[in-house]
């Protein structure tokens, strides 16, 4: 079977009356015959049958055992977190999610969790930071937003050896372009406000797992602490996977175009997207990627100055101004002064976040327009350079 029949009839049909949608079950509790004597759902935080469907169809896009629905991405990592204790170590990509990274630093790290950042684009130099002490390897495949390659099977194979969890946050991938399970992956996390959902209207969480034992584990903390994924956006959010397939296939072909373009455009310094071929670790997003390199593309302005691409991202007519990405409109952002602005100038240039670097996520309009609105961004910023040339001696 293919994998959209798959996905598509891995939607169930209501048993009760036959609805082809799955029924939003918009209830906090449901009566029991006796005490404890239930139809299998007690209470809404514990189980409802519109987050369980959904839960099945995101297990079986990333061929886990089980999949758990959170209120959020971060809520997702959060739960994947409070599996460890005080005294455990995480080795982590070191151009995290920023989101990811306040998460660790601020929150856990005062309850004892070591983390380490490592550059895990090379699987050998990951080998040395991870010990008998690290519970998890935390990886993001491609990153945010240098869109680097880490090899998860290889760094898995490594992590395996010492006992360790890998913890692959694919996101930007989606389950389309890349199943971390099949790669030796334990957890995958998904902001499924990004391309499971699809249409940048809800925010939602993942948590995918290998075995049963993690399941469990998983099933108890999103019980325990709660932070679930509420009915109405569960139906939404399995309403937007159905379509993941044709929207992640169309979006990667149209990054693909805009790369090329942007990489032969005498105004950009610097293109990073694993489909080209001068990519660091191109041959390897070509081999776990399924031949998708995802709808995410990142590039510098040859004019590296905050206010250039601040003059870019507000020229553009389809690319809107926004954070988040992986929707059916395109959109772009300015992570120096959006999504990165939390961190440190010297520390962001470290991981390659330049002054003027763009993020684009292509949506599915089509690649020709897209291309032609960067254009018209283009020759905006040249118009400014001749301004700001000539108007220098002026300024001093
Ligand atoms: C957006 C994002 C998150 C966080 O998800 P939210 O739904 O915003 O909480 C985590 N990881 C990555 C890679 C993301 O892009």
């Amino acid at each position: 079977m293919g994998k959209t029949t798959n996905l598509i009839h891995s939607v169930p049909v209501d048993e009760l009356t036959g609805s082809i949608s799955v029924p939003i079950y918009q209830t906090a509790t449901y009566v029991q015959e006796a005490p404890g004597v239930n139809k299998g759902y007690d209470y809404g935080r514990s189980n409802n049958p519109t987050r369980h469907a959904l839960e099945k169809i995101v297990a079986q896009l990333e061929e886990g055992t089980a999949a758990f629905a959170f209120a959020t991405g971060l809520a997702a990592i959060d739960a994947v977190l409070k599996l460890l204790k005080a005294g455990d170590e995480i080795v982590a990509v070191d151009d995290l999610y920023g989101g990811a990274y306040r998460l660790f630093t601020h929150v856990y790290e005062k309850f004892g969790i070591k983390v380490t950042y490592v550059d895990t684009t090379d699987a050998e130099n990951t080998i040395d930071y991870i010990t008998n002490k690290t519970r998890l390897v935390w990886l993001e495949s491609p990153t945010n937003p240098t869109l680097k390659i880490s090899d998860i099977e290889k760094i898995a194979a490594i992590a395996h050896a010492q006992g360790a969890w890998v913890v692959v946050d694919n996101t930007f991938a989606s389950p389309i372009a890349q199943q971390p399970l099949k790669l030796g992956a334990d957890i995958v996390v998904h902001s499924g406000t990004k391309y499971l959902g699809g249409h940048s209207d809800l925010v939602a969480g993942l948590v995918a797992v290998r075995n049963e034992e993690l399941a469990e584990k998983i099933k108890f903390i999103q019980n325990a602490s709660g932070g679930i994924l509420g009915p109405q956006d569960c139906w939404l959010l399995i309403r937007g996977i159905e379509t993941i397939t044709l929207r992640v296939e169309r979006q990667c072909r149209t990054a693909q175009k805009v790369a090329e373009f942007l990489a032969s455009h005498e105004e950009v310094a610097e293109v990073y997207y694993p489909g080209l071929p001068s990519h660091k670790n191109h041959a390897i997003a070509a081999r776990q990627q399924n031949g998708l390199f995802g709808g995410i593309v990142s590039f510098v302005l040859r004019q590296n100055t905050e206010a250039a691409a601040v003059q870019f991202v507000t020229s553009t007519t389809y690319f809107k101004l926004a954070e988040s990405l992986g929707g059916v409109k395109s959109l772009l952002c300015h992570p120096a002064q959006m999504t990165h602005k939390s961190i440190p100038r010297e520390k962001r240039l470290h991981s390659g976040v330049a002054d003027s670097l763009i993020r684009l996520s292509c949506g599915i309009e089509e690649a020709e327009d897209l291309i032609a609105d960067l254009k018209n961004a283009f020759r905006t910023v040249s118009r400014k350079k001749v301004w700001n040339e000539s108007t220098v001696s002026l300024e001093k």
